[in-house]
């Protein structure tokens, strides 16, 4: 091609390399070590000296392919692919920072790397401050000497919170900083977070890279300077991914953009619907003109995503009778699956925090998730309009 292949072409193209069978799809390569030719070629590749495989805790071709494929999507010049979004928190971690160093994160973060943050890595002396994340001058204010990443996912779950990562990018530049940005709620689909300066972007690919419940699977995406380390710790330590998750989540990237289109459309239509339900306080949704910050959400993506989240004026008991009431939607508190799902996250994944941090967090009784699935949306409406409605 004489021209940069675009996102589709990349999805489903990027990192294919066919062997001597001339597939057509991509094959798995169950395969725990490599063979040499000689003991000659067995040292070369050992020392490093010769490029090749030798143990599938390092490199494999099917994970490999993966992590080709996501680098160009989300335009890194790396991707180092691990065995679930928390392998990818947790080695970017154990790579970059040393005792003593310090983390400034958005208190709006997925619970267990908060868990992993405080309980953790606390116990090897990094400490970890955390700010609301579309609050800039909180950010600057908690940089200090020792701040070495600031951490971010945006759009928050489930508020619907966005920070804006260019300005953060510029931050954390100015202080030092590497800024790591969940990517995982809008994918490079969505959203590509290092065109707009930020240095590293992780993945749980297990949400929307797989898109339909299948598989555990993460990444990290970024330079070759940190990626190195970060396969240098992986290759240890090892939260490596396996080859058939790689293989499920590659025909994933394929699907991707469609996907998220789609999840983005019937969101947006849901969450204008749930705006005009009488039992509904107030929707979170960035693609809703009603929401502070829909025009920078408009500037940094290109669409909303799947996710909403909504306030009812009855509280908790209105919130678990509109979920009993549900008979298409899936009750669990998974997301990014073609099947739609609704959640109570006071009293499921935000039920470890304290009244008061889930207070400050925006998490009411009275709050529901739902991550909106590819069904006919008409159908998720008047699944929900049974128990909205009911005073
Ligand atoms: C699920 C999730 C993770 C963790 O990923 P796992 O694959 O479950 O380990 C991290 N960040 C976000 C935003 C998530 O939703």
């Amino acid at each position: 091609m004489d021209h940069e292949p675009g996102f589709d072409t990349l999805a489903v193209r990027a990192g294919q390399q066919r062997t001597n069978e001339m597939e057509q799809g991509e094959p798995i390569f169950t395969t725990s070590s490599y063979v040499f030719r000689s003991a000659a070629e067995a040292a070369a590749v050992f020392s490093g000296e010769k490029p090749g495989n030798i143990y599938s805790r390092f490199t494999n071709p099917t994970v490999r392919t993966f992590e080709q494929r996501l680098a160009s999507l989300e335009c890194g010049e790396r991707c180092v692919a691990t065995a679930s979004g928390m392998a990818a928190i947790l080695s970017c971690c154990m790579s970059l920072l040393n005792a003593g160093d310090h983390i400034v994160s958005s208190r709006a973060i997925f619970g267990s790397i908060t868990v992993l943050f405080n309980d953790h890595l606390g116990r090897f002396g990094i400490e970890t401050s955390y700010v609301a994340p579309a609050d800039l001058q909180a950010w600057e204010r908690a940089i200090r000497p020792n701040t070495r990443l600031l951490f971010v996912e945006t759009p928050s779950n489930p508020m619907a919170e966005i920070a804006d990562i260019a300005a953060l990018a510029e931050l954390a530049h100015t202080h030092g900083c590497l800024l790591v940005v969940d990517n995982c709620f809008c994918t490079p689909a969505l959203q590509q977070p290092l065109r707009l300066g930020a240095d590293i972007v992780i993945h749980s690919a297990t949400k929307y890279i797989d898109g339909q419940g299948r598989a555990i699977g993460g990444a990290v995406v970024g330079r070759a300077e940190q990626l190195d380390k970060v396969l240098g710790f992986l290759r240890t330590a090892g939260p490596s991914m396996s080859p058939f998750n790689a293989w499920i989540f590659l025909k994933g990237l394929e699907t991707l953009r469609l996907r998220m289109v789609a999840h983005s459309a019937n969101a947006l239509e849901l969450a204008q619907w749930l705006e005009q339900q009488p039992g509904v306080k107030r929707v979170y949704y960035s693609g809703l003109l009603s929401h502070p910050q829909h025009s920078l959400a408009k500037r940094q993506q290109r669409a909303f995503g799947g996710v909403v989240a909504f306030e009812l004026y009855g509280g908790g008991e209105a919130a678990w009778r509109l979920i009993d009431s549900t008979n298409l939607i899936s009750i669990t508190a998974n997301l990014g699956d073609t099947k739609t799902t609704i959640t109570h996250p006071a009293t499921t994944t935000h039920g470890r925090l304290t009244p008061e941090a889930r207070a400050e967090a925006g998490i009411s009784d009275g709050l529901v998730r739902i991550a909106v699935g590819l069904e006919d949306v008409n159908d998720i409406k008047s699944d929900l309009e049974r128990g909205l409605n009911k005073g």
